[in-house]
């Protein structure tokens, strides 16, 4: 039966963190000073394996979920993530499957993901210019490396979005150039607000730059835009079309927010789910499986902690006073 939590909101998406690790630095994610040659980053037995995220994920699959979406850290990180697209994709034909990646490894995967079942990649890129895209990544990498990722995937029929963290006095500048790089290839960009998650990325309000300001720099360069009807109530991006057809979307999670209709649950890499990105703290699941819970039992606590959430963080974001330290985003995963 269908599960709704106690504001009737469903289950219907579950994003697992395959890795807390990451070839990246972002300064909006895991600035250096903090994720350093000295943080502890789990030990490989901490990690879930493959068969039990697949537990997890296949419990869940009758209670209603209808996406699936591994993440991290960077999971083409983590070994063999092919055999994991695989196996979720032989528990269910029909859900909706998919990656956010950083891109830097996807031109190697792009092939092996969409064999084994991918739907769908969504690509992280800030920049095109090589020394913001530096700087902000904090990496030698290149965003023509990113850019080749993109390609490949289109190539072998992967649906493609591209995911743009917009920052004040950082990367305004590169807001046209990538909506003018996705809408070449015909594939959706997505521009997120700069989001106040975890507790150490330094954010602060003025460094948002609101959906409104992105779409007014769009339509200076494209014309008037107009709204498009989500696909689903739970979609987290506002869509909207350029008078040319092209289609891009706003993730507002800031000045707009969405928790009114939102049925995301997250696994982190070590096996706790948390029912908010912004959640103090997660629930065990990886304690039950190793003490030899079955599929009965580990529904029975995805219930009970389904059913008990009331989480709307971003609604209420001007009301929190500074509580506990909020789990990072490369932990519980974007
Ligand atoms: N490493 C992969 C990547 O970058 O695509 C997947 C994990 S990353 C945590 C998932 C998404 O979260 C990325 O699109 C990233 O830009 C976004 N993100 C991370 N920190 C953020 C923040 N403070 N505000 C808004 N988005 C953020
Ligand atoms: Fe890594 Fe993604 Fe976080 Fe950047 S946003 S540091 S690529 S996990
Ligand atoms: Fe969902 Fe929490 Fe984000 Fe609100 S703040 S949309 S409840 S994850």
């Amino acid at each position: 039966m269908p599960l709704a939590d106690s504001l009737r909101r469903p289950l219907r998406d579950l994003r697992i963190s395959v890795t807390d690790r990451c070839n990246f630095r972002c300064r909006y994610c895991m600035p250096r000073e903090h994720f350093d040659a000295d943080h502890e980053f789990l030990a490989r037995e901490d990690i879930l394996t493959y068969e039990e995220i697949t537990k997890i994920a296949s419990t869940l699959m009758p209670l209603g979920l209808a996406k699936l979406r591994i993440t991290g850290g960077e999971p083409l990180m983590r070994k063999d993530i092919v055999k994991l697209v695989r196996m979720l994709r032989d528990l269910n034909g029909d859900v909706d499957l998919a990656m956010t990646t950083n891109g830097v490894l996807l031109k190697r995967h792009a092939a092996s993901l969409k064999d084994a079942g991918l739907d769908r990649v969504t690509v992280s890129l800030d920049a095109l210019d090589t020394d913001l895209f530096q700087s902000m990544g904090d990496t030698h990498h290149s965003p023509e490396e990113v850019m080749a990722g993109v390609d490949a995937a289109l190539e072998v029929g992967l649906q493609v979005k591209v995911n743009m963290v917009v920052q004040r006095n950082v990367n305004e500048s590169q807001v046209v150039p990538i909506a003018a790089f996705c809408f070449e290839r015909n594939i959706i960009p997505r521009f997120i607000e700069f989001m106040d998650v975890g507790s150490t990325n330094q954010w602060e309000l003025d460094s948002v730059v609101s959906g409104e300001d992105i779409r007014s720099l769009l339509a200076q360069t494209y014309g008037e835009v107009n709204t498009v009807s989500p696909d689903h109530p739970s979609d987290v991006a506002k869509r909207w079309k350029t008078e040319q057809g092209h289609m891009f979307g706003l993730i507002q999670s800031v000045t707009a927010p969405f928790c009114g209709d939102c049925s995301r649950a997250r696994i982190s890499a070590n096996g706790s789910m948390y029912t908010c990105l912004f959640a103090n703290e997660g629930h065990d699941l990886r304690a039950m499986l190793r003490f030899g819970a079955n599929a009965t039992d580990i529904e029975a606590a995805i219930r009970t902690i389904w059913t008990a959430r009331k989480d709307r963080y971003s609604e209420g974001r001007k009301e929190h006073k500074e509580p506990k330290p909020k789990i990072e985003m490369s932990f519980i995963g974007g």
